[in-house]
């Protein structure tokens, strides 16, 4: 049976995450949080990945749901219905945030031969993340955690092909030359 994650590696995820920023002050203070603001038409909100809904109730007042198709929305064909997309509505409790923002600015980018890297995001978002643009020096503890959770994201083969996917699209599509931030030190 292929492996994916299960709810208790869900939970060690987000208590591994729980307190590692990219900066040791707030970064938020860089941009006013932009990328935890809401645009005029109520569109922008992270993607869950499969099997992360058991870190929430359902019923959490700052955060709606909608149910994607993901062969509607491109996900891997081995992805289920339904990709959960939150959108927030107001500052999260930080200690709940989804993971997509635990990892953010960085992102993983997997390689033909296997071995993978950290590199900044490369999605086209309506904004710009400051530490992005003007690259700053992350906290090595942020960038080590970051790099431990994804050792262990990927090996669940749904997640493990949505960024193989990414990739090969990101490289394909020769989108900005990708800074690597993070390099695994052995192929997988
Ligand atoms: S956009 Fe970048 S700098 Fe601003 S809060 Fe988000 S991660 Fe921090
Ligand atoms: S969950 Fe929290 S950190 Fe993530 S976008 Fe919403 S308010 Fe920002």
């Amino acid at each position: 049976m292929k492996p994916i994650l299960t709810p208790e590696e869900y939970k060690y995820l987000y208590r591994l995450t729980e307190k590692a920023t990219p900066l040791k002050s707030d970064c938020g203070k860089l941009c006013n949080s932009i990328c935890c603001q809401q645009n005029e038409t109520d569109s922008l909100g992270m993607y869950l990945f499969p099997g992360e809904e058991v870190m929430f109730t359902g019923k959490e007042d700052w955060l709606a749901w909608e149910r994607h198709d993901p062969k509607e929305y491109d996900f891997p064909a081995s992805w289920p219905f339904p990709v959960n997309f939150v959108k927030c509505s107001r500052a999260c409790p930080r200690e709940l945030r989804p993971l997509a923002c635990r990892f953010y600015p960085l992102t993983p980018h997997i390689f033909k031969n296997g071995s993978w890297i950290l590199i900044y995001d490369t999605l086209d978002l309506p904004y710009r993340c400051p530490l992005i643009e003007e690259q700053l020096t992350m906290e090595p503890n942020f960038i080590e955690t970051v790099a431990k959770a994804w050792s262990i994201l990927l090996k669940d083969h749904r997640i493990n092909t949505l960024v193989r996917e990414d990739s090969e699209e990101r490289e394909n599509a020769s989108l900005r030359v990708p800074t690597v931030v993070w390099k695994s030190q052995k192929l997988r």
